[in-house]
């Protein structure tokens, strides 16, 4: 038999090994990583509230309820502040109700395999989201894989394949290594069609895409047409844990079905009250001031980078991938840039499929352009003398 230390070797050998990288001080656009001040372009604290001070005054006012809720939310862990807190994301996503969760992996493993079971089916993007995929082995439904965004194909597996029971159609709103879009509106359509359940994991889209930051159903005008919307509090709104947001009844039937909802301790006062307080940022002049910053930053940096010759993979957001291929080589572009002062990782298999690794640059309101600037050039440079452009 193996042992644990072969198979990490193994995986050295092999350009896999993964290990953590500390950073010093506050999220910001810039970090302190090994005693250096670094270009951050690898967090998905795409609006910079992570460190905002509206978010800490109300993480403050969340601790003066204490430091634990104590229990499950059945049991004695559900605060006025959880309530709250649902209260609000239902008003800001349009639904009857909303449950909030401890992480999105934590919502998509417990959301998926409450909805579907055996002889039930599911249909899942290929691209989807880890948590995704575990949601849908623990569910034990059957479970389809559709070729990334191919429509075609979803609606030949809804036809073929059509199960005996509940069919749930899951996707990612926003590519989380691509940074495409899903296309809702056909997803829509199918749904009704197949009379199947949406359920969109936006958790790259929350409070960043759409008009008013509802996200990638809001950008593509059917929020109303997707039964499930899920997304996490802890990317663009700066805090931690997630929601489903839907129809009373679907709450309800989660309460009682969702076990990490019903088997896990609740998120204490001092994360529930931030998450509130970024509700309300997305909603003010400030917040949407924060995306069209954004927004006019990634078109900046794909602008630049696009000029260099960089293949980046069709991203249509603030996810902005550049194509390398092999794992040694991305990895290489990495260290390289962190040399530079650019803080980007390489994202590898089992995280994206073998061959197309990538460095996944993503891009922050808070960013000033001029940095921003300055890292395409870097990135160009030392992408041509490794050869990838
Ligand atoms: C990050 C992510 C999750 C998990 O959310 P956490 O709150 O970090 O656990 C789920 N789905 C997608 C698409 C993600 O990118």
């Amino acid at each position: 038999m193996q042992t644990f230390a072969e198979e990490l070797d193994q995986l050295r050998a092999q350009g896999l090994y993964r290990s953590m990288r500390v950073i010093n001080g506050a999220q910001g656009s810039h970090v302190e990583l090994d005693g250096r001040r670094v270009l951050l372009l690898c967090s998905n604290n795409y609006l910079g509230l992570a460190d905002h001070a509206a978010l800490r005054r109300a993480a403050v006012f969340g601790a003066a309820l204490g430091t634990g809720s104590g229990a499950s939310r059945l049991v004695s862990g559900t605060m006025a502040l959880h309530v709250e807190l649902e209260e609000r994301i239902a008003r800001f996503k349009g639904t009857e109700k909303a449950l909030v969760f401890n992480s999105g992996y934590a919502a998509n493993t417990g959301i998926i395999s409450a909805l579907v079971g055996r002889g039930d089916a599911i249909y899942s993007d290929k691209l989807n989201h880890a948590s995704i995929v575990d949601g849908a082995l623990l569910s034990r439904a059957d479970f389809h894989r559709y070729p990334h965004r191919d429509m075609a194909a979803l609606e030949r597996l809804l036809r073929e394949k059509p199960g005996s029971g509940r069919r749930l159609i899951v996707t990612d709103g926003v590519f989380s290594m691509d940074g495409d879009i899903a296309p809702l509106q056909q997803m829509v359509q199918l749904a009704r069609q197949y009379d199947a359940l949406l359920m969109v994991d936006d958790a790259h889209g929350t409070g960043v895409l759409g008009a008013t930051g509802r996200g990638t159903a809001e950008l593509l005008g059917v929020m109303d047409g997707v039964d499930i919307h899920m997304g996490t509090l802890g990317k663009g709104l700066g805090s931690c844990g997630a929601y489903a947001a839907a129809s009373a009844e679907i709450c309800e039937y989660l309460v009682n079905k969702a076990r990490s909802f019903i088997f896990s301790t609740s998120l204490p006062p001092a994360v529930l009250a931030p998450s509130i307080a970024a509700l309300d940022l997305v909603d003010s002049r400030e917040g949407k001031e924060l995306r069209e910053r954004l927004s006019a930053n990634v078109a900046l940096f794909k602008g630049r980078l696009a000029v260099a010759g960089f293949d980046t993979m069709g991203s249509e957001t603030q996810i902005v991938p550049i194509f390398v291929g092999p794992a040694e080589a991305t990895m290489q572009f990495s260290k390289e840039l962190l040399d530079e002062g650019i803080f980007v990782q390489g994202i590898r298999p089992p995280t994206v499929p073998a061959g197309s690794c990538r460095l996944r640059c993503t891009i922050m309101a808070t960013h000033e352009p001029a940095d921003l600037e300055a890292a395409a050039d870097t990135i160009a440079r030392v992408g041509k003398t490794l050869g990838v452009v």
